[in-house]
């Protein structure tokens, strides 16, 4: 245990001073900080990577890391377990020397996987759910300290409820996960028409592997990025990084945005400039290399799934709202889409999904933005993504999500003494 220390997210947009900072590396000696907290009336949250940019992991009581409890404990056919504080980066990399995959991933890797699966992290394409579909077991240690596994088969109610359980349910030790055989996918980043793309959205969602495409607002523009399975050697390509690649990865982005930071009022016309400057490029590769990108500039994030039905009306609402409101905004708009599932608190449950993700960068106001667009996603039964900025309450929440009653039960019985909340948790969970 070390003494009180400043823990913050990614984004600035969280920061805490816990009383006790603990980074273990056994299952035991969670067990035993989870009975100790019990003892003494503590609470505890447990920290990823902290990539998200909701206040999920603040707490000035004890914070657990999971650093020194990363790895792969076993692989079994296409089965692999893994302690939780591990990298999507290195899981990949591990997966990859087995001649295993993830089947889809998301933007990033830097994420540790039960934070990643915990906020319901997730990718695009119609064929592939949130990544926690992928899960096939948990095992985690609950608020009595007991140490509980569930799956499709052992105790099921409570495997629905921590494919993504924000934390809530205790600290998540193994998970394992359903792989595929390794593959190499070819990306491209195509410029298009925002008319031209939506007209055709069906045909890029049924035709290709994944699909999703950048907006970029006050203009007619989008980028689109379609990747799919290939053959032969993998071939990095890309030479032309200027603005060939996708946008929110690149270095001149970087200054654009400080543009539009000291000049807010020059925001529209490097929105503009971004769009007339995207070009084209592709590259293939192994997937999780594909998959993952880097990012170069911070900004804050609001996420939103609705029901693919109704992406396109959404869209265009946003993209006419922009254009009146005249936010100072350079960011691209991010759409991508995913399967339904099963899964309580997933932001897809019943429902073909559609991601909307709007942007601001770091250190410019975003809250107007956000809240005109929330009130958009609000229309069409957005439910927000868990790891993302949103103002909704558990009374709104709870309409949206068909099992929140049943997440709450099992919450209760699994945490009777609420040691894993926290002060974020109680206004986003509610207390039922
Ligand atoms: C640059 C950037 C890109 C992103 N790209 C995507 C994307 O493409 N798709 C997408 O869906 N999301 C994306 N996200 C969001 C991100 O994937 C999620 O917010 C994710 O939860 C971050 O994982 P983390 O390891 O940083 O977890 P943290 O943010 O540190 O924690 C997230 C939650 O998990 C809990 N937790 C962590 N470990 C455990 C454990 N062992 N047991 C129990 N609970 C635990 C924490 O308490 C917290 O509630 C992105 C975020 C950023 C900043």
């Amino acid at each position: 245990m070390s003494n009180s220390k400043t823990w913050t997210n990614w984004a600035g947009t969280a920061e805490c001073h816990p009383r006790a900072y603990h980074s273990p590396n056994s299952e035991k000696e969670l067990q035993a900080i989870v009975k100790e907290a019990l003892k003494t009336d503590k609470t505890i949250r447990v920290s990823g990577s902290g990539h998200s940019f909701t206040k999920l992991v603040e707490t000035n009581s004890i914070l657990i890391s999971l650093e020194n409890w990363r790895g792969i404990m076993e692989i079994d056919g296409s089965y692999a377990k893994v302690r939780s504080g591990t990298q999507l980066k290195f899981l990949g990399e591990r997966l990859y020397e087995e001649g295993l995959a993830q089947e889809n991933l998301g933007d990033i890797d830097v994420q540790s996987v039960a934070g990643a699966f915990s906020t319901g992290t997730h990718g695009t394409g119609v064929e592939f759910g949130t990544l926690s579909t992928q899960l096939t077991e948990i095992t985690f240690i609950n608020g009595k300290g007991e140490l509980i596994t569930c799956s499709e088969t052992q105790e099921p109610e409570i495997f629905k409820a921590a494919q993504i359980s924000l934390g809530a349910l205790g600290i998540i030790t193994r998970m394992t996960l359903k792989c595929v055989p390794k593959y190499i996918l070819e990306l491209k980043n195509i410029k298009g028409d925002f008319n031209e793309c939506l007209s055709k959205l069906e045909e890029y969602n049924q035709e290709n592997r994944n699909f999703e495409f950048y907006y970029f607002p006050y203009t007619e523009t989008v980028q689109m990025k379609i990747s799919n399975i290939t053959q032969g050697e993998p071939k990095k390509g890309g030479v032309l990084k200027y603005l060939n690649d996708i946008v929110l990865e690149n270095g001149a982005f970087k200054l654009v945005s400080e543009i539009s930071r000291i000049f807010p009022s020059q925001s529209k016309k490097m929105s503009q400039l971004v769009g007339a400057l995207v070009g084209e490029s592709q590259r293939k590769t192994w997937s999780h290399e594909v998959f993952a990108t880097t990012r170069l500039v911070r900004f804050t994030e609001m996420e939103y799934n609705i029901p693919k039905e109704h992406f396109e009306t959404c869209i265009r609402e946003i993209k006419q709202k922009i254009e009146k409101e005249q936010y100072e905004l350079h960011f691209p708009i991010e759409c991508r889409f995913v399967k339904a599932d099963d899964i309580f608190l997933s932001p897809a449950y019943q429902r073909e999904s559609a991601y909307i993700a709007i942007h601001m960068y770091k250190g410019m106001p975003y809250k107007k933005y956000f809240q005109d667009m929330e009130e958009i996603f609000k229309k069409y039964q957005g439910r927000p993504h868990w790891g993302k900025l949103h103002n909704r309450t558990p009374k709104e929440l709870q309409v949206l999500y068909p099992q929140w009653h049943k997440f709450h039960s099992i919450r209760k019985r699994m945490d009777p003494n609420g040691v894993f909340m926290n002060d974020y948790l109680k206004k986003v969970l509610g207390d039922v």
